[in-house]
């Protein structure tokens, strides 16, 4: 089997509400989204989807998936799409770095492997749990009453997982975290998520007044220096995901022992195949994990999907639904859908959801095999 085509899509995916992200960066209302669409000489097509989470959440963009891809398709072209190695291989000597470009030809290629031999991306990486993943919320950075209004919304919808963006004013964040304290009911699961947006000092401050409630922080400080500087001067436990980018990191986050908990972002690190030796990091190491896309529709949050059925039920706390933050849906209402709180394992072959191409539109791109 070898890849013939490789057909580039570009759609707006507009937010269901404004959002504001953590330190002041930037509100935003669309997502720039990409979907690749890779053909195969057999007849068998695979789709990924790229969809940064606005352009000043992490360094990815929109178009540099776009101008990513341009770069590696004469390098991929050719190749066969079920030897994952292969093709990460191709885009790693086509294009350095650049990992969020090469997320959406990875996640293609694993559908396509997956209907090829009639499993389920999660079983083709050694089989999936079925208990179904608890969605977390994403509650962007705003006032108490804010942030009450927003997650009682998702707790109509069955969420029990809830991310709350603090990573403002130190004094308005202690205010809020111990207001959403005060307000959680029972068994919920909150993670304080700062979005690199402290200072050392400030996250200490922060750290420091909230000891006695025992919360979780994610990725409080910009890099993994400023995290591992702090830590002997915190008790709290710390989640990583935006300082988790390579396979380098992983091993001097759980070496060091500077994180509880992975966030995992498919797009961030590259796509599947190199997020699944994050996983096993973690597993090697007594570390849990988040698993998610940085945003995107129900392609971007099914492939999440699988690679999170993969790992023990007991050390996944959760996925995302991005997808329930958009006003627009590009499969039908096919594929895992929100249900009371719960994304559950598609079983068809691949991905198991496609999107409807007339919602797409003309690609904006087409890259062909020509030695064909
Ligand atoms: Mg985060």
């Amino acid at each position: 089997m070898k890849i013939t085509r490789i057909s580039v899509f570009q759609k707006d995916l507009a937010l269901e509400h404004p959002y504001w992200l953590s330190g002041g960066r930037l509100k935003f209302e669309v997502l720039d989204a990409t979907f690749v669409k890779v053909d195969t000489d057999d007849g068998v097509t695979g789709w990924g989807e790229g969809t940064p989470w606005g352009h000043t959440y992490v360094p990815a963009h929109g178009p540099g998936i776009r101008a990513g891809i341009e770069t590696m398709a004469a390098f991929v072209l050719g190749l066969d799409p079920r030897n994952s190695l292969d093709v990460e291989r191709a885009m790693d000597l086509s294009l350095p770095g650049h990992l969020y470009a090469k997320s959406p030809v990875d996640m293609a290629c694993w559908d396509i492997a997956g209907q090829a031999s009639g499993r389920s991306i999660a079983d083709m990486l050694g089989g999936g749990s079925r208990t179904p993943a608890p969605i977390a919320s994403s509650v962007g950075a705003k006032s108490v009453e804010e942030t009450r209004e927003v997650m009682d919304r998702y707790r109509a919808r069955g969420y029990w997982v809830h991310s709350v963006k603090v990573g403002g004013d130190v004094d308005r964040d202690i205010e809020r975290i111990r207001d959403v304290e005060a307000m959680k009911p029972r068994g919920e699961r909150i993670l304080y998520d700062v979005n690199r947006a402290w200072s050392r000092q400030q996250a200490l401050r922060v750290m420091k007044a909230t000891e006695d409630l025992g919360v979780m922080f994610e990725q409080p400080c910009e890099s993994l220096d400023d995290i591992a500087a702090i830590r002997p001067l915190h008790a709290a436990p710390v989640s990583v995901d935006e300082s988790l980018v390579s396979l380098q990191d992983a091993t001097r986050i759980a070496r060091e022992g500077l994180a509880e908990v992975f966030g995992i972002k498919l797009n961030r690190v590259g796509g599947l195949t190199k997020a699944a030796r994050m996983r096993d990091v973690a597993l090697a190491h007594g570390i849990d994990m988040f698993i998610m896309a940085t945003g995107g529709t129900v392609l971007a949050d099914a492939e999440a999907l699988h690679l999170a059925a993969t790992v023990p039920d007991h050390n996944m706390l959760g996925v995302w639904s991005c997808q329930d933050m958009l006003t627009g849906d590009v499969a039908g209402g096919r594929g895992p859908r929100n249900q009371d709180g719960h994304l559950h394992l598609p079983e068809a072959p691949g991905l198991g959801v496609h999107p409807d191409e007339d919602a797409l539109g003309d690609p904006v791109a087409v890259y062909e095999d020509v030695a064909r």
